[in-house]
């Protein structure tokens, strides 16, 4: 069953935590609000199984033996993450929801502290994998109170987060010990990653209370994080996210370092996918990605951004969101696990719709791409990414459109001054860097802003009505298997086998919407590419989804493997694959000049 995606752009999101009003607004539209919409009606579907219900999230802490449900001994993982994911980024129905969970999932607090089974001893002898699940749920859990906490004020919530975050503290030691961690090599989701993974929820508990002995824990485990190596993924990055909440809080240069530097070895290696992510596992063991590492990938580019300021950071976020992040969600909303050939994505054998985590966790990560869209410093409100939405902060309201996104023929960007301030004011663009010729129209007249540290600066008084409109071509680039980079123009009448990269999205032969390209045989197919790619005439469609980019497909004649007759194709986002069942998207092809 395809389930029907409801195009309503009327959201009813809630805007911002109670008390929050004097801080920017940003509202979704487009197709980033309509991924957030997808997966906030998920958890209200009762058509989805299985269904959110109250007795499926609290499973995993009351541990009823009448109701087992997959992972439930990593007691507070799903508890934890619908509570956090609602929280940053919820809607009445959802919101409404979080404090009588708040209420039942403090009931089941064990005396120490804990959620989960009582039976487990934190003794270094006794600490197994079995222990790892616990402190893992346990963490997610830990996280998700304190955000519900920054955003409804819930002394419940804290209260049973400090508690539990005592529980931590005291099993610090013995899990410390270095024989734990080396009894733990091997053991996946449930290895060490499970222990420093506790850095973000122990910094957030510091925040709110000021205890300094929740600060000194986190810091003491920062050290602990084990090598790359063949870590779960999004273990290792949520440590990695909790090293830049830790800089946040400490301004120690160290800490921000250390996360630098770990962060550059992974995208310098084979570990980091053409796709903009990482798979499951690290050192190459699995054929299958996982929508947490993703979201953690997204999230942890964005706070890097946020610390240094460098756009390169800013881009790669932008790249692992339109391509692996978003492919990564699938058609009922959730985010999950999508599985890989050596041409690109190919269905799994059962849909890997990850409602133990990547639904929430993907959820989650939404909530931080809304907050960074459009920022604001002393000298200018800085519109960072290209979504689309309405940003205000009460003096100012601005309204960001991509014309582009439904009429190919149309400009890619454009800012419409819906409140204007009163004052002179600073609107910062970025200028990508997978952009060229582009051209800037204020009003309708072609202007040239200043360029400074990667933003086109308009200043002036503005009017409300005002308009600045952006075009631009997409650079196209063609990444072979070793890395290596050619452009269009480069091709000559040798195929060459790569994955094209045009703008920020990578591009793919999907056979849900082009199914003749994948007739057999079809790895000899040839693409021929002109060296100068022009937009489509006029929308290629499907029509009247905002997941369909149409100002990124690309229209192109190839030469099949099987026959001479001229055939024709369109590449696509790769993150198109969304609307459909799991379907194959090959993204590896053969690139030729066009044929004379
Ligand atoms: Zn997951």
């Amino acid at each position: 069953m395809v389930i029907a995606m409801s195009i309503n752009l009327c959201f009813a999101f809630m805007a911002a935590a109670p008390g929050a009003a004097e801080q920017p607004i940003f509202t979704p539209a487009g197709e980033f609000g309509a991924r957030i919409q997808a997966v906030l009606e998920r958890y209200g579907n009762q058509d989805i199984e299985p269904r959110f219900t109250d007795d499926f999230i609290l499973a995993d802490v009351v541990l009823s033996p009448e109701y087992p449900r997959r992972f439930d001994n990593f007691s507070g993982d799903i508890s934890g993450r619908f509570l956090g994911a609602v929280a940053m980024l919820p809607n009445p129905e959802q919101a409404g929801r979080l404090e009588g969970l708040v209420g039942e999932i403090a009931k089941c607090q064990r005396p120490d502290g804990r959620f989960g089974a009582m039976n487990l001893s934190f003794a270094a002898a006794d600490i197994g994998p079995e222990n790892m699940a616990l402190l893992w749920g346990n963490g997610r859990l830990l996280a998700g109170l304190m955000e519900y906490h920054q955003y409804s004020g819930s002394p419940k919530a804290l209260e049973c987060a400090r508690k539990l975050g005592d529980f931590l503290l005291g099993v610090y030691e013995t899990c410390s010990e270095p024989d734990v961690a080396k009894r733990l090599e091997g053991q996946a989701a449930r290895g060490f990653i499970c222990f420093t993974q506790l850095i973000e929820g122990l910094d957030m508990l510091w925040r709110a209370t000021k205890d300094g002995r929740y600060l000194d824990t986190a810091k003491r485990i920062v050290p602990l994080l084990e090598p790359r190596g063949v870590q779960h993924s999004h273990g290792y990055l949520t440590t990695l996210r909790g090293y830049l909440m830790l800089y946040e809080s400490t301004s120690d240069p160290a800490i921000l370092a250390a996360a630098e530097r770990l962060y550059n070895e992974l995208i310098a290696s084979t570990d980091f996918l053409v796709y903009g992510g990482v798979l499951e596992y690290f050192g190459m063991k699995h054929d299958r990605d996982e929508g947490c590492s993703e979201a953690d990938f997204l999230r942890l580019s964005l706070q890097l951004w946020q610390a240094t300021g460098k756009t390169e950071y800013l881009e790669l976020a932008e790249r692992c969101m339109l391509n692996i992040f978003y492919s990564g969600q699938f058609e009922t909303g959730d985010f999950g696990h999508r599985r890989f050939g050596d041409a690109g994505y190919i269905p799994a054998e059962g849909a890997g719709r990850a409602w133990w985590c990547c639904t929430m966790h993907g959820h989650r990560a939404l909530a931080d791409v809304k907050n960074c869209v459009v920022t604001q410093d002393n000298t200018a409100a800085r519109i960072n990414l290209f979504l689309e939405g309405t940003w205000s902060d009460g003096d100012t309201t601005l309204v960001l459109t991509r014309p582009g996104a439904t009429d190919p023929q149309a400009p890619a960007f454009r800012v419409t001054v819906d409140k204007a301030p009163d004052a002179a004011r600073a609107i910062g663009i970025r200028q990508p860097s997978w952009a060229r010729d582009v051209s800037v129209r204020l009003n309708e007249t072609e202007t040239r802003p200043v360029l400074l540290a990667g933003y086109l600066i308009f200043e002036r008084a503005w009017k409300s009505g005002d308009v600045i409109e952006l075009d631009w071509a997409c650079t196209a680039r063609l990444v072979q298997p070793d890395g290596k980079v050619l452009r269009p123009q480069d091709l000559t009448d040798q195929p060459v086998k790569a994955a094209m990269y045009y703008g920020p999205w990578l591009l793919g032969v999907s056979d849900e919407l082009d199914p003749y390209f994948h007739g057999e045989p079809w790895r000899e197919n040839v693409i021929g590419l002109p060296a100068f790619i022009e937009r489509p005439k006029a929308p290629v469609g499907p029509k009247g989804d905002p997941r369909i980019v149409e100002d990124a497909h690309v229209v192109v004649n190839y030469r099949h493997g099987g026959f001479p007759d001229p055939c024709t194709v369109t590449l696509r986002p790769i993150s198109e694959q969304t609307p459909y069942r799991q379907p194959m998207v090959t993204v590896w092809l053969n690139f030729a000049k066009p044929a004379e």
